[in-house]
């Protein structure tokens, strides 16, 4: 309230009394703050706050010899509950995380999300990695029980990295210090907690120089294909090739696609990666077969690349910009790889069918798909997996096992493909169970794209020994 005295002047015969009411103002910059430090969908703290928490924690502890600790926890396959029963349920799920996670903590401890499915609570007073394992031990059981959403049961798993707090450190290194804890636990699979140690630096970084490579790798196309022949048993004619992407790194030589194909999947960058193998792979095989052989090429599909929504018309431009038919291209997926996400994958799949290109099934056998579940997959090809061909039990001819999967494979009218076929025997035993095609170091080895033009142009057929 604000009052005016203008009665000194004679001339005025009255007071301005000015009254305002900030009651609704000071609600508003309440609302405004708490807006500011907390996560709307959960109402947790929010990293600000969070951080800030840690800070004070940290300085506390400084003072009183006491440690905290942060634990920073990630949903396992949070994405595939977004992707398959929606958004609403996803943040339900997340609702639903944070009110367990709050019933795990104590008073003044704090819980916080700090986007997405990742979530930290710093926990005060927990001086070593057994006491920060009881709050772990409590977290995995109150997630254990399933999340009822639109009456289906959602069954949650969460990794989780845990950094006990050096006293007066700062915070950011106990927040970064999770972070790596977090990483290794995911590393190592799903539902796990690992405590943070110093040793475990070494290898994020590792990985985060290695990331950092890869994007420079698209930009610089350090990528090349090799070109592994896929002959006829019978007639040891080559009628194929499976293009295998290979990385000229600068510093570590040639890797192999088991050395960054998985981190490729990680952060996305199989994508464009993928792209390239595709296009590459149509239009070095039809440069081949302007020079006569009309063999086919296979290319292998990751998990990532089938979920986009615009693999197909990516297959499509690829096949005509090359100007290669659509039925000399083979792409290649793995049972496991349809099984995270049928719903999406089958469709995706019948549609690539639709323009004329066949979808075989890498690494058959290795996977856990029900063969009533085989039976409605829209398949042309079974590529038997390379451990059944050489068990130590083969030799010399071919382990029940592969015969049965030969067998089933013929009964369901598909193309057999022997993979990993290293000796003149195994190569026979196939031929006499009926697998009509074949690949391994001992028909040929993967070889630049050069050398296999060379190939073709040379012979159509492989020696037999
Ligand atoms: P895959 O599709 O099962 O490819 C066959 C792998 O077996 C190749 O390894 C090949 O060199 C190897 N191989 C062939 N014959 C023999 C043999 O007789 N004995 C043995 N021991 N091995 C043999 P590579 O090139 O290291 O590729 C490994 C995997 O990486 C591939 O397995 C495939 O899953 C993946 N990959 C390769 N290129 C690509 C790509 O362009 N995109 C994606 N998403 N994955 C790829
Ligand atoms: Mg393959
Ligand atoms: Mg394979």
């Amino acid at each position: 309230m604000i009052v005016t005295n203008l009665l000194a002047d004679s001339t005025i015969a009255g007071l301005v009394v000015t009254i305002r009411d900030i009651q609704e103002r000071k609600t508003l910059e309440k609302q405004l703050t708490h807006q500011a430090f907390h996560d709307p969908l959960t109402n947790l703290a929010n990293r600000a706050l969070l951080s800030d928490r840690v800070a004070h924690a940290q300085a506390r502890s400084q003072r009183d010899g006491r440690p905290c600790a942060v634990l920073l926890l990630d949903l396992d396959d949070f994405k595939d509950i977004n992707d398959t029963l929606g958004h609403g349920a996803g943040d339900q799920v997340l609702i639903e995380v944070a009110r367990r996670l709050h019933g795990c903590i104590r008073a003044g401890d704090t819980a916080a999300r700090l986007g997405g499915d990742e979530f930290a609570l710093l926990l005060e007073d927990t001086p070593d990695a057994s006491s920060a394992r009881e709050v772990t031990g409590r977290i995995t059981s109150a997630l254990s029980d399933p999340i009822l959403i639109d009456a289906k049961e959602v069954f949650l798993s969460a990794s989780c990295g845990v950094a006990i707090g050096i006293p007066g450190a700062p915070e950011e290194e106990l927040l970064r210090n999770a972070d790596v804890a977090l990483y290794h636990a995911k590393e190592k699979g799903k539902g796990l907690c690992e405590v943070f140690e110093p040793g475990m630096r070494a290898a994020v970084i590792q990985r985060l120089e290695l990331e950092a490579d890869l994007h420079r790798a698209v930009e610089r196309s350090e990528f090349l294909l090799h070109y592994q022949p896929i002959v006829d048993l019978q007639s040891h004619r080559i009628v194929g090739a499976e293009a295998l992407v290979r990385w000229r790194h600068p510093q570590r030589g040639m890797l192999a696609p088991g050395e960054f194909i998985p981190l490729a999947e990680e952060t996305g960058l199989i994508v464009p990666i993928g792209r390239w193998v595709l296009e590459e792979a149509c239009r070095t095989i039809a440069a081949h077969s302007r020079g006569g052989s009309a063999i086919h090429v296979s290319v292998n599909l990751s998990a990532r690349q089938l979920q986009e929504a615009d693999l197909v018309e990516i297959v499509a431009a690829a096949l005509r910009d090359a100007g290669l038919p659509p039925d000399r291209l083979v792409l290649e997926v793995t049972e496991s790889l349809i099984m995270v996400d049928p719903r999406t994958m089958i469709p995706r799949m019948r549609a690539l069918r639709d323009l004329g290109v066949r979808i075989a099934i890498d690494d058959f056998g290795t996977g856990y798909s029900s063969l009533s579940y085989l039976q409605n997959l829209p398949v042309d090809i079974l590529k038997i997996d390379r451990s059944f061909i050489h068990g130590p039990a083969l030799a010399p001819g071919l382990s029940p096992l592969a015969r049965g999967i030969v067998d089933l494979g013929r009964a369901m009218r598909l193309v057999m493909v022997a993979e990993g076929i290293e000796l003149a025997e195994q190569a026979d035993a196939l031929k006499i169970s009926g697998c009509e095609l074949g690949q391994g170091f001992f028909l040929a080895r993967p070889m630049e794209a050069s050398a296999f033009e060379s190939l073709l142009k040379s012979t159509s057929t492989l020696p037999r020994s």
